[in-house]
C-alpha cells in the first residue's frame, strides 16, 4: 500500500506560505495523501477536521490526520476548504483508526467514515445543465417532442440525471441524454450536495440588559423580562409555554431592542420515558469479589476480564458497581450491547443508578440524534455511553472502563463494508488507552474462554443465580417420537402444551423460541416437486401469511402467495417448514384466551416496536411471547417461568465450524430467560438430536463440558482459536466472469504461497469454492479461505496479493471483499 502518493501538480505556491498535512480521503484507496494549506486556511487546520480536497478529477471529503513533510518531487495539491469548526474526533483516535485499517485491510478514509456518524460528508454529484447552444435551439428550432421537453425543463433549472424522468413526467432514455450532450446542447456539471445531517438550531430569547429599567413596560413585557432575569436565556418555545401570550410580545420587544432572538444549536433527546432512580442492592459474595477485582485495576493501565456468570447471576450489577467506581474516579465508561433491543434495558438500569449522565448511541437513532450524541461525547460532556457495536468508535479520549455485555454474540461482527468485530476492537481500544475491559457472558465465546485459559484475560466467575434462585430445569423432548402427529401437535408437543397450560393457569408468562421467522420456509409444489425459490438468490422463499406473500430472506424479493407453481403452473403448493408466524397461529388456536405477541424481524421493523413488545412483557399484558434469537438475548423478565424451545436443531446443520457453539449459546441463553424472578423456571426443549453434545451441555447448562469438547475439536481440525482466518469473498453479476476471476485468484494465491517458504510453511489456501449460498440478489458468490497460525503472515500475504493483482481487486464487474476473522461462513 503506497503512502503519500504524490498528487498531480497543484497551484503554484509561495514557499513558507503554507504547511502540509496528511489526509485520508473518503474513497476506497489505501494509504494517506499529503495536501498543502493556504495561508488563509492553515490556522484552522487541525487533525480530526474534515476538508474538501481535489482527488484525480473530483473533489472529495478527506480527514486531516496531522502535519506531514512536503512531498519531494511535485508540489502537493491544495486543500480547498475546511469543513468543520472543531475536530470530529480527538487526535488520540487516529492510531486506533490506523490500527483498524491495517488489521481489517480496509482503506483508512473509509474506516474513519464508518466510525463517524452517518450523513456528514459532502458529496459531489453530477447535474445536467442546458448550454447556450441548447437554449438557442430551443428558441429557434422545431425539436422532437421529448428533446424539447428535456431542454425546456433544464432551461428552468439544472437537474440530476436520475430525477429527470420524474421531473418531465416521461421516461428519458440514457441514449437521448448522451446524444444531447454530444451535440453540445446540454452539459454535465459537478455540484456539491449538502450533507444531510447538521446541527439543529432552536430560537432562544436573550435579555438585552442595557435597556433594563429605562422604560415603563406593559405587564406582558415585564413578565417576559422577569422570566429571563430569573432563569437566563430560554428557548422561545419555553417562554411561550410559561407565558401563553408571549409570542407577539417577543417580536415587538425584539424590535425595540429589549430582547434579542438568536439561533442556538440544540441536542435532541432520544431517550424515552422517565425512570425511577434506584440504588445498588447488597452484592452477593461472588458479585462483590468480581467488582472488587475490576475496581482494583481502574486507572492502573490495561486489564482484561472475562466475567463468566450463569444466566441470572447478576452480571449487570457487577457492571454497575465497576462503572460507579470508574465514574467516581473521573473516567468515562463505554458499555456495548449486541442489539438495539437490549439498549433500553441496559440504559434503564444505568440511568436508574446514575441519572441523566448516560448517553446512548445506536443505528436506530436518527442521523441528527447520533450526531448530537457524538458531539457531546467529543466535548467530554458524557460520563457513560451505552451503545451497539459502532459505539466502539465513540470519540472518548480517556476511557476508564469498557464493558462488552453478551460478548459471545455474533451481532458484534459487522458484515458489510468494514467487517470489524466490536468485541475485539473494544479490547484493542482499551489496551491503547490503558483502560480496563470486561467481557461478560453466561456462554462465553470459545475464543474468549481460550484467551482466559492462556491468561490473556482474567476470569471472574458467577456460578450461582442471585437470591438462591435455581437454574431452570430442562426437559428434553425427542421430536422423533412425535413424528406421526399432524398440524400444531407436531411442533407443540403434548409435553410442551401441558407445561404451557399449567404456567398460564398460574398467571405466569411463557416464552417460545424458534430461530426462523415467517410461516413456512419450504414451499414445494406437489405436482412437479420443485421448491418455490427466489428469482435472484439460490434459496427457497418463505411464506409470510401476514403480508400474503412468499419472501426471500436474503434480498427481500417477494411473490404473491396466491400464484401457482412458477415451474409447472399447478395450484398445489405444499407449505413445508416452520416459522414463528405459523407457531403464533398454532398457539392462538390452542390457547384462544391467551394474549400472544411475536418478536422477530417482521414485527420489529417499525421504530419503537421492540420497546413496545418488551413493555407488554414487563406490564404483563402479554402472556405468551414467540420469537427468534431476538428473545434469546440478555432480557430479564421475572414473570417468565416457562421457556419452550420449538426446535433446537435449526442452527446445527449449518456449514460452519461454529455451528455447535452457536447452538449451545442460543439454547443456554434462551433457557436462561426462565425463572429469573421469585418463581422457579422450567424449559421444554424439543429436538431431533437429543444426543448431540451441544444439546446435552445446554440441557445441563454446563459451559465447561461444552468448551472441553469443542476446544478439542477445534484443535484437531485447526480452526480458531488455533488458527486465524481471512475469507476472500468474490461476488459479481456475471456468472462466468465471477467464476473465472475467482479461479484465477485462487491460482494466484497458490502460486504466491508456493513462491515463499514463509507462506508455504504457515498458510493454507482453501478453495476457491462456490459459497454455500451460491447466489444472493443476482450476485454469484465465490470464496477463498486463507488459514494460518498467526494473523500477521496472512495479512501480509493478502497485501502482497492485492498489489500483485490489481486487475482482479479493481475489476469493475466484481466485488472482492476481505473478511478478517470471519463469522458468517455462508
Ligand atoms: P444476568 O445479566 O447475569 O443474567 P442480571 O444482571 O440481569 O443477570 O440480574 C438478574 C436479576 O437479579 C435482575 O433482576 C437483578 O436486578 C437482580 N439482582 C442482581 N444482583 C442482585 C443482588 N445482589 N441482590 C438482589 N437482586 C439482584
Ligand atoms: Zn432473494
Amino acid at each position: 500500500m503506497s503512502r503519500k502518493k504524490a498528487e498531480d501538480r497543484g497551484p503554484q505556491s509561495q514557499p513558507g506560505a503554507c504547511r502540509h498535512m496528511a489526509a485520508a480521503v473518503d474513497l476506497p484507496v489505501f494509504g494517506s495523501y499529503t495536501y498543502q494549506l493556504s495561508e488563509a486556511l492553515a490556522p484552522q487546520a487541525e487533525a480530526g477536521k474534515r476538508v474538501l480536497v481535489p482527488f484525480g478529477h473530483r473533489k472529495v471529503t478527506a480527514y486531516l490526520l496531522g502535519p506531514a513533510p512536503p512531498p519531494e518531487n511535485v508540489p502537493a495539491k491544495h486543500v480547498l476548504d475546511i469543513l468543520d469548526e472543531t475536530p470530529l474526533f480527538p487526535r488520540e483516535m487516529l492510531s486506533f483508526f490506523q490500527w483498524t485499517a491495517d488489521y481489517y485491510l480496509h482503506p483508512l478514509g473509509l474506516v474513519i467514515k464508518t466510525a463517524l456518524p452517518a450523513g456528514l460528508n459532502l458529496k459531489e454529484n453530477s447535474q445536467l445543465q442546458i448550454t447556450s447552444t441548447g437554449l438557442r435551439m430551443l428558441e429557434t428550432e422545431a425539436l422532437p417532442p421529448l428533446e424539447e421537453a428535456v431542454l425546456r425543463s433544464l432551461a428552468q433549472a439544472p437537474c440530476r440525471r436520475e430525477d429527470l424522468s420524474a421531473r418531465i413526467g416521461m421516461p428519458v432514455p440514457g441514449l437521448l441524454v448522451n446524444a444531447l450532450a454530444d451535440a453540445g446542447k446540454l452539459c454535465r456539471k459537478k455540484v456539491l450536495t449538502r450533507a444531510t445531517t447538521g446541527k439543529r438550531l432552536e430560537r432562544w430569547v436573550f435579555l438585552c440588559s442595557n435597556d433594563n429599567g429605562r422604560h415603563r413596560l406593559t405587564e406582558k413585557r415585564q413578565a417576559v423580562i422577569d422570566l429571563l432575569q430569573t432563569e437566563g436565556a430560554l428557548p422561545v418555545g419555553v417562554v411561550k409555554d410559561r407565558l401563553p401570550k408571549a409570542a407577539s410580545v417577543i417580536t415587538a420587544m425584539e424590535k425595540t431592542g429589549l430582547v434579542r432572538v438568536e439561533k442556538k444549536p440544540v441536542y435532541r433527546d432520544p431517550l424515552g420515558s422517565p425512570i425511577t432512580p434506584d440504588s445498588a442492592p447488597t452484592l452477593t459474595e461472588e458479585q462483590r469479589r468480581a467488582a472488587e477485582a475490576i475496581r482494583g485495576t481502574l486507572g492502573q493501565g490495561f486489564a482484561a476480564f472475562l466475567l463468566a456468570g450463569v444466566t441470572g447471576s447478576g452480571k449487570t450489577e457487577v457492571y454497575l458497581a465497576a462503572a460507579d467506581a470508574a465514574t467516581a474516579a473521573g473516567h468515562p465508561v463505554l458499555v456495548l450491547v449486541p442489539e438495539i433491543g437490549l439498549i433500553s434495558q441496559m440504559e434503564r438500569r444505568f440511568r436508574a443508578r446514575f441519572g441523566e449522565v448516560v448517553a446512548i448511541l445506536h443505528s436506530g437513532l436518527s442521523a441528527g440524534e447520533r450526531y448530537d450524541q457524538w458531539r457531546r461525547i467529543a466535548a467530554g460532556q458524557v460520563k457513560i455511553v451505552v451503545g451497539t457495536r459502532s459505539a466502539v468508535f465513540a470519540p472518548f479520549t480517556d476511557l476508564g472502563l469498557v464493558i462488552v455485555d453478551e460478548e459471545h454474540d455474533p451481532s458484534y461482527k459487522q458484515e458489510t463494508g468494514l467487517r470489524y468485530n466490536a468485541r475485539d476492537l473494544a479490547v484493542v481500544r482499551a489496551k491503547a488507552l490503558g483502560a480496563t475491559v470486561v467481557l461478560g457472558s453466561a456462554t462465553p465465546s470459545v475464543q474468549s474462554y481460550h484467551n482466559a485459559q492462556t491468561k490473556k484475560f482474567q476470569v471472574l466467575s458467577l456460578t450461582r443465580r442471585v437470591a438462591q434462585r435455581s437454574l431452570p430445569e430442562i426437559q428434553v423432548v425427542d421430536l422423533k417420537t412425535v413424528r406421526g402427529l399432524k398440524g400444531v401437535e407436531g411442533y407443540i408437543t403434548p409435553a410442551l402444551r401441558k407445561a404451557m397450560r399449567t404456567t398460564l393457569a398460574r398467571g405466569e408468562q411463557v416464552l417460545l423460541f424458534l430461530n426462523r421467522r415467517g410461516f413456512a420456509n419450504f414451499p414445494v409444489c406437489r405436482a412437479c416437486g420443485n421448491a418455490i425459490t427466489c428469482a435472484h438468490c439460490d434459496i427457497t422463499l418463505t411464506l409470510h401469511r401476514g403480508s400474503n406473500a412468499f419472501r426471500c430472506h436474503f434480498c427481500g424479493f417477494s411473490r404473491p402467495a396466491t400464484t401457482a407453481c412458477p415451474t409447472c403452473g399447478a395450484d398445489r403448493i405444499h407449505l413445508m417448514g416452520l416459522g414463528t408466524e405459523k407457531v403464533e397461529t398454532g398457539v392462538k388456536a390452542l390457547f384462544p384466551n391467551a394474549r400472544v405477541a411475536r418478536m422477530d424481524q417482521d414485527t420489529t421493523a417499525r421504530k419503537g416496536a421492540v420497546r413496545d413488545i418488551l413493555k407488554g412483557l414487563r406490564d404483563r399484558t402479554t402472556d405468551i411471547l414467540i420469537g427468534t434469537q431476538m428473545v434469546a438475548k440478555g432480557h430479564d423478565f421475572p414473570h417468565i417461568t416457562l421457556v419452550g424451545i420449538i426446535c433446537a436443531d435449526l442452527s446445527l446443520s449449518f456449514p460452519d465450524f461454529r455451528a455447535g457453539e452457536r447452538t449451545f449459546q442460543l439454547l443456554a441463553q434462551v433457557a436462561g430467560r426462565a425463572g429469573r424472578g421469585e418463581q422457579p423456571g422450567r424449559v421444554v426443549l424439543q429436538t431431533y438430536n437429543p444426543d448431540h453434545f451441544s444439546i446435552l451441555s445446554a440441557q445441563a447448562q454446563d459451559f465447561l463440558s461444552f468448551y472441553d469438547r469443542e476446544i478439542a475439536f477445534r484443535r484437531a481440525l485447526r480452526y480458531p482459536p488455533f488458527a486465524r482466518l481471512i475469507q476472500i469473498r468474490i461476488t459479481g453479476k456475471d456468472k462466468a466472469r465471477t467464476q473465472r476471476q475467482a479461479l484465477a485468484l485462487g491460482t494466484h494465491c497458490k502460486a504466491l504461497r508456493a513462491s515463499r517458504p514463509v507462506y508455504a510453511g504457515t498458510i493454507d489456501v482453501l478453495g476457491p469454492i462456490e459459497a454455500p449460498v451460491s447466489r444472493i440478489a443476482d450476485r454469484y458468490r465465490w470464496q477463498i479461505l486463507l488459514k494460518g497460525a498467526g494473523v500477521n503472515p496472512i495479512q501480509r500475504f493478502v497485501r502482497e496479493l492485492i498489489s500483485a493483482h490489481p486487475g482482479i481487486f479493481n475489476d469493475r464487474h466484481l466485488t472482492v471483499a476481505l473478511d478478517v476473522d470471519p463469522v458468517d461462513m455462508l
